[in-house]
C-alpha cells in the first residue's frame, strides 16, 4: 500500500505508556495527569447530560463555551475575538493543528517548524502536502535562533509553527522573543500556528508570551489551546482555535469535513467552568510546587536537570551516570530505565527530525506527589 505517511511508525507515547503499563514501571512518559479533574467540572458536564444537552453542537462551538473563550483570552492578553467569527472549539489541540495545515498548506509549500517539536506537526504538515522545513532551535537553551529562522524563509513558505511553553523542553519564549518574530513576519505573508496549550503552565512570575498580546501577530496566527492540559482532562479531547475572521473561516471549511463538531455536553460544561478564572490562575502555583518537589528529588541523583520554566515536562540529561547505560542511545535508555529502573520517560530524539542524539529524556511531573516520591525512590538506584 503506498502510505501517505512512510517512514511514520506509532507515537513515542503510545509505545512508551504500552511498555510502563506491560512493566508495572512509573508512567512519567505521555504527558497525563494521574490526578483528577475538578469535580466541578465533572458536575457540570454530568448536569449538561442529564438536562439532554446531548446533540450535535453547533459547528464552531457551543457559544457559550466560545464567549467564555473570547472574555479570557481578552482579560489575559487583550485582544478582543469576536465569539462568533474568530473562536472555534477543536477535538483538542492535535486536531486544530492539522485541520490548520490542511486549510493553510498547498502542495509545494513549506512549513517552517523548530526541532525539537510536538510529534504531529511534520506528518501534519506532510498530509496536507507541504514541506515540513526544520529549523533547530539553540542547542542547549532551546531558545529560538531568529537567524536561522529567518535564513529559512523564503517565498514558498507558507506558515511557522511556534510551541510556548515548549514541549519537550519546557523553554518559555519571553516578550522580546514575540517581538523579533513579530518584526520578522511583518514583511511575509506567513501564517502562524502558535501552540499554547500550556499557556497556563508558566513559572517563576514569568508571563506567558501568547501570540494575541501582538496586534502584527495576533493578525496572520492562529492560536490553538487545549482544555486537557488545563483542566487536567487530557481524554476529554476539546480545544479551541483562535483566528482572524478570514482565517478562521478557511480554518472551519475544513474542520466542517474532518470532525464536524465537537462533544455537546463537555463544551457546556467547560463553558460553565471557564467562567471562573481561578482555577487557570492557580495552576502555574499548583504546578510550580510539583516542579520544585520533583526537582529536588532528581537534584540528588546524577542525573542533570535541565531548566524548565513552563509546561509539565523536566528534561534530564543522564550522560553524567556512573552506570555503563549513559552510553546508550536514548529511546535504548528509556526502555532501559522503564524495564529496569521502573520509570517511563520520553527520548527526547523523538521531537528531532534526523533523531538527534544528546542523553536527555523527558519526564512528566503532571502527577500526584505519591507518583511522584515512588519514581524518585527508583530514579534514586541511579
Ligand atoms: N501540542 C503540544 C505541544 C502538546 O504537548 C499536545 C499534547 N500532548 C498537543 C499539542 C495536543 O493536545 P490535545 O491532547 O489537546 O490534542
Ligand atoms: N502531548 C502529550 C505528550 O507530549 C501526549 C499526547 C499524545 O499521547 N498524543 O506527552
Amino acid at each position: 500500500l503506498p502510505s501517505r505517511l512512510p517512514g511514520v511508525g506509532t507515537t513515542i507515547f503510545s509505545v512508551m505508556s504500552a511498555l510502563a503499563a506491560e512493566t508495572g514501571a512509573v508512567n512519567l512518559g505521555q504527558g497525563f495527569p494521574d490526578f483528577d479533574c475538578d469535580p466541578r467540572l465533572v458536575d457540570a458536564v454530568s448536569h449538561a447530560m442529564s438536562a439532554g444537552l446531548n446533540q450535535y453542537a453547533p459547528m464552531t462551538g457551543v457559544p457559550a463555551l466560545r464567549q467564555a473563550i473570547a472574555a479570557k483570552l481578552q482579560s489575559l492578553y487583550g485582544r478582543a475575538y469576536d465569539a462568533e467569527r474568530e473562536i472555534t472549539v477543536t477535538a483538542g489541540a492535535t486536531q486544530a493543528i492539522l485541520t490548520a495545515l490542511l486549510a493553510l498548506v498547498h502542495p509545494g509549500d513549506e512549513v517552517i517548524v523548530l526541532d525539537p517539536c510536538y510529534d504531529s506537526y511534520v506528518p501534519g504538515i506532510a498530509l496536507a502536502g507541504g514541506t515540513a522545513v526544520r529549523v533547530p532551535l539553540q542547542p542547549g537553551s532551546f531558545r529560538p535562533d531568529f537567524d536561522r529562522i529567518a535564513a529559512a524563509l523564503t517565498p514558498r513558505t507558507r506558515a511557522l509553527i511556534v510551541n510556548t511553553p515548549h514541549n519537550p523542553s519546557g523553554t518559555v519564549w519571553r516578550e522580546a522573543d514575540m517581538l523579533r518574530l513579530q518584526e520578522l513576519l511583518a514583511p511575509t505573508g506567513v501564517w502562524l500556528i502558535s501552540d499554547e496549550v500550556y499557556e497556563h503552565m508558566v513559572f517563576d512570575g514569568q508571563l506567558h508570551a501568547s501570540a494575541a498580546r501582538h496586534p502584527g501577530l495576533a493578525e496572520r496566527a492562529l492560536i490553538v489551546s487545549s482544555f486537557g492540559k488545563t483542566y487536567h482532562v487530557t481524554g476529554w479531547k476539546v480545544g479551541y482555535v483562535a483566528a482572524p475572521a478570514a482565517l478562521s473561516a478557511e480554518f472551519r471549511k475544513v474542520h466542517q469535513f474532518n470532525v464536524f463538531s465537537v462533544n455537546t455536553p463537555v463544551q457546556h460544561g467547560l463553558a460553565q467552568h471557564l467562567a471562573d478564572p481561578q482555577p487557570y490562575l492557580e495552576l502555574p502555583a499548583f504546578y510550580q510546587r510539583k516542579r520544585e518537589l520533583f526537582r529536588a528529588g532528581l537534584g540528588a541523583t546524577r542525573l542533570r536537570l535541565l531548566p524548565c520554566e513552563g509546561s509539565y515536562f523536566q528534561c534530564v540529561d543522564y550522560r553524567d551516570l556512573a552506570l555503563p547505560e549513559r552510553e546508550l542511545p536514548e529511546a535504548a535508555f528509556c526502555e532501559w530505565l522503564t524495564r529496569e529502573i521502573g520509570v517511563a520517560a520520553i527520548p527526547l530524539s523523538a521531537f528531532y527530525g534526523d533523531g538527534f542524539e544528546q542523553g536527555v529524556v523527558r519526564l512528566c511531573f503532571a502527577k500526584r506527589d505519591e507518583t511522584l516520591q515512588a519514581a524518585l525512590e527508583r530514579l534514586a538506584r541511579l
